[in-house]
């Protein structure tokens, strides 16, 4: 079984007109998704603060909700804004992923989070890059302290690199994170000595304009062998399309062909060594065609290997 994770308050987190992680994202997606009469969608639920907490500290979560405006637009950095619906936004987006690890353990399968804003950039006591809250690590916590997991492996896709994630999950030896990602981009960080204080992190940094042959060969050579010798009992994905090549934020190039190689041999990978749970969480993505096209593209792999 797939099941889909969503709540209407991604729609409620406003951005300033132009900024590219808008809620008409998850409109493109939702229209994309009607079609797939097969997925179970479920709400999700807002985040317990006991779930933050194993991420980020308490004054972080204050520093989130006291940032809420009343009204009209407050800006945290450069890149990220809140809005009124935001914080209750971030809230369900992190319990949304919690919500899917607690599904897939509970019932095997896989499920796709289609929620916002993201969660990859933002650190400890940072937001950054449009995130909040590390909805990715909070999942990845989850399940290691509330399901007893032993080995939680993390593939993060987006174009940008994972480094909130990896700042989350630094020490955490129960973790294999590994992100791909443009180098040189935004946010700078994620090169190959960045490995961890356990070396549970796996950085696979992509040269501009590479494209989706040089992706399969990294993943082929690099990606791939490290998930089979680490043999996770779950497999959760950071799932950005701004790889795409009509994405307007980097330079990768990847078709929409490639996002469905990838998801294929990710769920092949899960299928060997957990059962085929996979928990895929959206990060990226801001052409709005090729955000629907790829969704609906990973969405129906999911789907399809789950079938088996
Ligand atoms: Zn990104």
């Amino acid at each position: 079984m797939t099941v889909l994770f969503t709540h209407p308050s991604s729609l409620d987190h406003a951005t300033p007109e132009g900024h590219p992680e808008r809620a008409a994202r998850i409109e493109a997606i939702f229209k994309a998704l009607a079609p797939f009469d097969t997925l179970n969608r479920r709400d999700a639920p807002e985040v317990t603060d006991a779930a933050l907490l194993r991420v980020h500290p308490q004054r972080h979560i204050d520093a989130i909700t006291a940032a809420s405006p009343a009204s009209g637009l407050a800006q945290l950095d450069a890149d990220t804004w809140m809005s009124p619906g935001s914080l209750r936004a971030a809230r369900h987006a992190a319990g949304g992923a919690i919500a899917a690890v607690d599904e897939v353990l509970s019932n095997g399968g896989n499920a796709f989070v289609a929620m916002r804003p993201p969660g990859h950039h933002a650190e400890k006591t940072t937001p950054m890059g449009f995130c909040l809250f590390g909805n990715v690590a909070a999942a990845a916590k989850h399940a290691l302290d509330m399901h007893g997991l032993a080995r939680v492996a993390i593939v993060d896709f987006d174009v940008h690199h994972g480094n909130g994630t990896q700042d989350l999950l630094w020490d955490e030896e129960r973790v294999l994170f590994i992100s791909s990602h443009q180098m040189p981009l935004w946010p700078g960080t994620g090169d190959v000595d960045e490995r961890g204080a356990h070396g549970n992190i796996l950085n696979v940094p992509l040269p501009p304009e590479s494209g989706g042959a040089q992706m399969r060969e990294a993943y082929e050579s690099k990606v791939f062998p490290a998930l089979e010798a680490y043999r996770p009992d779950l497999l959760i994905l950071s799932t950005g399309f701004d790889a795409h090549k009509d994405d307007p934020l980097a330079n990768l190039n990847w078709a929409t062909a490639d996002f469905v190689w990838l998801t294929q041999a990710l769920c092949d990978i899960a299928a060997r060594h957990c059962a085929g749970r996979i928990v895929s969480i959206l990060e990226g993505g801001y052409d709005l065609n090729a955000l629907a096209e790829a969704v609906a593209a990973h969405v129906n792999v999911l789907i399809e290997k789950e079938k088996r």
